[in-house]
C-alpha cells in the first residue's frame, strides 16, 4: 500500500472530487429479437486526476465499452460516469478528451502534420502551428511530416494517433489497445515512449491493454476486470517509483505485482476479490 493516500480508491462518493468517477455502471446492448447482452454490470472505478490507470480483463468483458462511454460514444444503461465532476458529453463538447484506439482512424489522404492538426479544425479553433510541430517532435516523427499514413509503419501510425489525441491538450486521455496490433518489440518501444509522453504532457489516462507487464510498468493503478458481464474485480496500487526505466522490470517488486495481477486475472473465482 502507498504511504500517502493519493492512490486511495473506492472511498469517494459518486460525483465528488476530481479524476474519473464511475459508479454502478451498467451497459446492456440490444442485439435483435429482444435479446440483450449485458456488457457491464455495476462497475465501479475511481481514479485520481492526472494518474495513469491500466484496465486489464478478458476479451469481451467490457473494457472498450467503458472507454466508449467515457468518450461519449455510448451512453450508460444505468450508473454515473464523471471526470473532474463533468459528464462525458461536457468533456466531448469542451474538447477535453484525447482518444487513440487500436484502429488508428487516420485520414489516409492527409499528411502526418495535417492529421495531427485535424482536431483544431474539427473544434473550429485556430491551428497552433508551433504546438503541432512540438507534438511531431514529441512522438519522434520529425522528417515524416509530409508522409501519408500508407507510407508509415504500423508503429509510426500509432505515434500519429497519439500525437493527434494530444493536439487539444486534453485533460483525459483514453487509449484502447493502441499498440495491440503491433509486434512485441515495437510495442515495448512505444510503451517507453508513451511513458515519456505522459510525463511531459500529463493527463488523467486510462489505457486498455492485454499486456500485464506493460500495465504494471506504466501505471499508478491497474484495474482488473471480471469476464462479461464486466465488473472491476480488483484495483492494484502500483507503488513503484518514477521515473521508471526498463531495469525496473527485472526487480522482485515488479515481478510480485505482475504475479498478483495474473492471479487476480486468471485465478479461481474465490480468490478474485483479494484486493490490494
Ligand atoms: P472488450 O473491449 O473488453 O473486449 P467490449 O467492451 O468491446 O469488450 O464488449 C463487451 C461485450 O459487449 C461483448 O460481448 C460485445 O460483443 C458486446 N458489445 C459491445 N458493443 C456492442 C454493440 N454496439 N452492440 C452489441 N453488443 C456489443
Ligand atoms: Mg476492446
Amino acid at each position: 500500500m502507498s504511504i500517502d493516500d493519493t492512490t486511495e480508491v473506492g472511498t469517494a462518493p459518486a460525483g465528488a472530487g476530481t479524476g474519473i468517477r464511475i459508479s454502478g455502471l451498467t451497459k446492456t446492448f440490444q442485439v435483435g429479437r429482444g435479446r440483450t447482452v449485458t456488457a457491464l454490470d455495476n462497475a465501479d472505478l475511481h481514479t485520481e486526476q492526472g494518474s495513469f490507470l491500466a484496465l486489464l480483463g478478458p476479451s469481451g468483458c467490457g473494457k472498450s465499452t467503458i472507454l466508449r462511454i467515457l468518450a461519449d460514444l455510448e451512453s450508460p444503461t444505468s450508473g454515473t460516469v464523471l471526470v473532474d465532476g463533468k459528464t462525458p458529453e461536457t468533456l466531448r463538447r469542451n474538447s477535453e478528451l484525447g482518444i487513440a484506439f487500436q484502429d488508428h482512424a487516420l485520414l489516409p489522404w492527409r499528411s502526418v502534420r495535417k492529421n495531427i492538426r485535424l482536431p483544431f479544425e474539427v473544434a473550429g479553433r485556430e491551428v497552433d502551428k508551433d504546438y503541432v510541430e512540438e507534438l511531431i517532435a514529441l512522438v519522434g516523427l520529425r522528417g515524416f511530416e509530409e508522409s501519408k499514413p500508407a507510407q508509415l509503419s504500423g508503429g509510426m501510425r500509432q505515434r500519429v494517433s497519439i500525437a493527434r489525441a494530444l493536439t487539444l491538450k486534453p485533460s483525459v486521455l483514453l487509449l484502447d489497445e493502441p499498440f495491440g496490433a503491433l509486434d512485441d518489440m515495437t510495442r515495448q518501444n512505444l510503451n517507453m515512449e508513451l511513458l515519456r509522453i505522459w510525463t511531459e504532457k500529463p493527463a488523467t489516462t486510462l489505457l486498455v491493454t492485454h499486456g500485464i507487464s506493460e500495465a504494471i510498468f506504466l501505471s499508478d493503478q491497474v484495474a482488473v476486470m471480471s469476464p462479461r458481464p464486466g465488473r472491476i474485480k480488483a484495483i492494484i496500487d502500483v507503488d513503484l517509483p518514477r521515473p521508471r526505466t526498463p531495469e525496473l522490470m527485472r526487480t522482485p517488486e515488479f515481478h510480485a505485482l505482475v504475479d498478483k495481477a495474473s492471479e487476480i486475472l486468471f485465478g479461481a473465482d474465490g480468490r478474485a476479490d483479494a484486493e490490494s
